[in-house]
């Protein structure tokens, strides 16, 4: 494995796997948030100015078969914008065509490869009728396999090099993410610039936190982040739970939660979580207060009461304000804080302002010397739309790669370059 800031791309062809999944105007198809797009210039404009040619491929959406709508096409005003020069476009990616064009990339240029999963070997989950049968099904993905490592060597026929920046897929073992890294040797492949900044703020939660440590765990399910909940107990000093999933806990400890959200199944589960925190030593810490409505919605009918005594027939959808005082005293003498899920349903105003004053906290405690890392699409949308995202230590760009990460899991994307 070779580091991008110290190799010198100039005369080199290099295939570089961004990270362009970015949402579109459904009406209008222009990007609206640029962020994905913007995290990748780095690496390609690394590449140019040494002299090098780069090659970009990523993917958008979920299509099924060549699929207009999910058209990387939208991407190239954005992009050609950002990079400040004119990017070539090879409307399929695995054609004569877009190897011709790679083939015949000077140094200084930039192509981009239309949408590698218009190709279902890309992920290798094969396109089937409702009908087929298990057996059907594994012979389809058995011949997909294989085609699959063949898309991952036609690609890599186009290039001299491989590069790595599109962290919100590491944890894919796809054909553009993992699979094409076992065609390049180790001194012709790296992460770019954006992986290489997301592993260093996760390594530095994960293997040199400085305490204390705190954890702010939220959003729906306690299914969803039992496995990091889990690793992070290990770790962590302090761990705040908060939205939907804090009522599964509080069911569990035999608090009354009313219509509340609740995995019944997960009684056990949560129960685990609060002997082991108990067992390590870690100070756990649930709401005491939530705000609740008589029914889902931005309009419904609200009252305040105690964590665990909501009435029958409502449901908690925030936390109130002596939970968000308790969390914020914590947040702000940690020297740590890693925050994944929003406290509450914070898409409706009525039930954002525990999400809205965690996310003040954590950057109250970063500009006081704390190193925050915030991640999981809830929480980043929340700093986003406090202006908080500068004020925060770093913010991750992919929530489900994250996640596993996090969770002390290998992502695949991640090995295909460093071994392990
Ligand atoms: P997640 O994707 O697991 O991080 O969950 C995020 C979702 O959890 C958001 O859409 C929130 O609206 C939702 N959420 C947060 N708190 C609650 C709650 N108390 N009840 C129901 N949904 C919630």
């Amino acid at each position: 494995m070779k580091m991008i800031e110290s190799f010198n791309f100039k005369g080199i062809r290099t295939i570089v796997r961004v990270d362009f999944n970015v949402p579109l105007d459904k009406k209008t198809r222009e990007v609206t948030d640029d962020t994905r797009i913007r995290g990748a210039v780095k690496t390609i404009k690394k590449i140019v100015s040494d002299g090098g040619s780069a090659i970009l491929m990523s993917h958008l959406g979920r299509p099924e078969g060549v699929q207009e709508k999910y058209s990387l096409k939208p991407v190239m005003p954005v992009l050609e914008k950002l990079l400040g020069m004119n990017v070539l476009f090879a409307p399929d990616a695995l054609s004569d065509e877009a190897a011709a064009m790679a083939a015949a990339l000077k140094p200084g240029e930039v192509m981009m490869l239309e949408n590698v999963r218009f190709y279902p070997e890309e992920e290798g989950k094969p396109i089937l009728p409702e009908t087929a049968t298990d057996e059907e099904k594994k012979a389809a993905k058995t011949a997909l396999k294989v085609k699959q490592k063949e898309m991952a060597k036609r690609l890599s026929t186009y290039a001299d090099v491989y590069v790595n920046d599109a962290f919100g897929t590491a944890h894919r073992a796809h054909a553009t993410t993992a699979v094409m890294a076992d065609f390049f040797p180790g001194d012709k492949k790296m992460f770019g610039f954006l992986i290489n900044s997301e592993l260093a703020a996760m390594d530095k939660v994960l293997k040199s936190a400085q305490k204390p440590f705190t954890a702010v765990m939220g959003g729906a399910k306690v299914s969803d982040k039992i496995l990091i909940i889990e690793n992070l107990l290990d770790r962590v000093d302090n761990l705040i739970i908060g939205g939907g999933m804090t009522y599964t806990f509080i069911k569990a400890m035999g608090g009354k939660i009313g219509n509340s959200l609740c995995e019944a199944d997960k009684l056990d589960v949560a129960k685990g979580v609060i002997e082991k925190a108990r067992t390590k030593g870690v100070n756990l810490l649930f709401p005491v207060d939530g705000i609740n409505a008589d029914k889902f919605d931005a309009e419904a009918n609200t009252y305040i009461s105690a964590i665990d005594d909501v009435k029958d027939g409502w449901m908690g959808l925030d936390i109130g304000e002596k939970s968000i005082a308790m969390f914020e005293g914590v947040i702000m003498k940690s020297r740590t804080i890693l925050w994944n899920g929003p406290m509450g349903v914070f898409e409706m105003e009525k039930f954002a302002a525990g999400t809205t004053a965690i996310a003040k906290a954590v950057a109250k405690a970063t500009e006081k010397g704390a190193f925050s890392l915030i991640g999981g699409g809830d929480s980043v949308a929340a700093v986003n739309k406090n202006g908080l995202a500068d004020k925060v230590s770093y913010v991750s760009t992919g929530g489900g790669a994250m996640l596993e990460y996090m969770e002390g899991r290998k992502l695949p994307g991640i090995t295909a370059i460093r071994g392990e």
